[in-house]
């Protein structure tokens, strides 16, 4: 008699919000759980999808994954349309409409059973839809923990009178209503939706009631870790019991990755990002020939863009700081269309300290030995990749959980400055130089604890290790 057949692996469809730094996580996230032997299913933009699997190398990691499979939906705008962060809320009806109908024909295919969904919680309302299905829903939210909490307290914020913010005058005002933290936020920390006199400002009543919905998911995945945002986390465990902390996940990814031993069928070792833009690698050779430490790395993440008056105090900050710098410079930064162009009479100087580029390895360049600072917006990716690269932060912080992040950077982990709603090029350059000189050792002493406080929660036997098996055995005793 021929043995019983073993049961399928248990099968999870993902679902992020069509944004690079939505996919870029959650797709590290798949790629742990197909790692793990999980069958996956990853829905993606027609848009990210193309600009995503035109990498060679990315196409490569997901093939070799025998049960990984993309499903493709449009986001209702023409492939050439240009996307910003507000073609999120134009096209939210349209993408709801097709993800519903995907996933009811995915849960009712007989051949691929589905086992969870885990859905991006910004986008709940997969929660009902799947609970009518019959199917739990994981929800993943890709900000820092502390943002989640904040949003989570917003009620409370409102009930205290910590909201509405009442001006400009009210700016630097201590919130008293977000327990745990509250020494560290001023109304200017808050995440930038709550910048809104009128409390019934749609975004305002947005996302932190998507923020409150998630308590229906079966469970909640952040992608941070126990020791860098504790105070948050443990207010978050009293509402969530199944919180599971797996970040930071770009290098959670390496690290089983490099732990597994090699087979002649295991993918090859992931590249730095998920990115959806063509990489400019001669910033790599441009750096090899700067002086350790010397160099201070500037990006504002995939849809952040400046007005043409930031983006000159920044060149000017930048060059008048002295310090060599590699600016990323999209093509699309410039919000009023066309390009950041040097100004004529800093051009010298540019090319003699300076290099520009469209799209840079960030995680490689942050872990470059000439890199000693990282000049960033303070997207949560961002923010994440410059902890494990132990890189001391300016932060310039422009909206959602980058106002919190920036506030984390600077007054809870004391890693850098942060110079939020300023921009003058004197502030760029005292911000650079505080990070570049004065109080460089201070600085790249705390980020280099951060650091290793992270490679431990990744390592067998640390939080994040633990925590994503922990979810990949409640995962397996799902039954489809
Ligand atoms: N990134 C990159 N190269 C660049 C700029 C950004 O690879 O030149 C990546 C970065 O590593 C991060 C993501 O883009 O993973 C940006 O995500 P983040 O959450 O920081 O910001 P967002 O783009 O969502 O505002």
């Amino acid at each position: 008699m021929d043995p019983p057949l073993a049961p399928p692996p248990p099968h999870v469809i993902i679902f992020p919000l069509a944004a690079q730094g939505h996919v870029n996580s959650m797709l590290k996230l798949a790629e742990l759980l197909a790692h793990s032997g999980l069958r996956i299913t990853f829905i993606n933009s027609e848009y990210i999808h193309h600009r995503l699997l035109r990498h060679a190398d990315i196409q490569a990691r997901f093939t070799a994954f025998p049960d990984f499979r993309f499903k493709i939906i449009s986001d209702g705008l023409p492939l050439d349309h240009p996307r910003s962060s507000d073609h999120f809320m134009t096209t939210f009806s349209y993408v709801k409409s097709i993800t519903m109908q995907l996933l009811e024909e995915l849960v009712s295919a007989p051949d691929r059973p589905v086992t969870c969904i885990i859905a991006d919680g910004i986008l709940t309302f997969t929660i009902d839809f799947a609970g009518d299905l019959g199917v739990p829903v994981v929800a993943f939210r890709t900000i820092s923990a502390s943002c989640f909490w904040a949003y989570f307290c917003f009620p409370r914020m409102v009930e205290s009178g910590d909201l509405p913010i009442k001006g400009d005058e009210d700016m630097d005002r201590v919130v008293t209503s977000v327990k745990g933290m509250e020494d560290i936020l001023r109304c200017r920390d808050l995440p930038s939706f709550c910048r809104v006199a009128d409390l019934s400002d749609w975004t305002l009543q947005y996302v932190p009631t998507q923020t409150l919905q998630t308590t229906r998911a079966r469970a909640l995945i952040l992608n941070s870790f126990d020791q860098l945002e504790g105070p948050a986390i443990s207010q978050i465990r009293t509402h969530f019991p199944n919180l599971y902390t797996i970040g930071p996940l770009h290098s959670h990814l390496k690290s089983r990755l490099s732990s597994s031993s090699p087979s002649p069928s295991s993918p090859p070792p992931s590249p730095a990002s998920n990115s959806i833009w063509e990489v400019d690698r001669s910033c790599i050779s441009w750096l090899d020939k700067q002086p350790p430490k010397s160099v201070i790395y500037v990006s504002f993440g995939s849809i952040t863009t400046l007005n043409r008056h930031d983006f000159t105090e920044f060149w000017y900050g930048l060059v008048n700081s002295g310090r060599r710098f590699l600016w990323v410079v999209r093509p699309d930064s410039l919000a009023e269309g066309g390009s950041g162009a040097v100004p004529e009479e800093l051009r010298e100087a540019v090319a003699e300290r300076g290099c520009v580029v469209g799209w840079a390895p960030q995680e490689e360049v942050l872990h470059h030995g000439a890199v000693a600072a990282f000049l960033t917006h303070s997207g949560w990716n961002s923010t994440l990749e410059s902890v494990v690269a132990g890189k001391p932060m300016v932060c310039w912080p422009c909206l959602a959980d980058q106002q919190v992040n920036s506030r984390l950077v600077s007054h809870a982990w004391k890693v850098g400055l942060d110079m939020k709603d300023v921009c003058d090029r004197e502030v760029v350059e005292r911000m650079v130089n505080g990070v570049m000189g004065e109080r460089q050792e201070e600085f790249a002493a705390a980020a280099g604890d951060l650091a290793r406080m992270a490679r431990e929660a990744m390592s067998e036997g640390g939080s994040s290790w633990g925590n994503l098996d922990r979810l990949i055995e409640d995962i397996r005793s799902m039954k489809p």
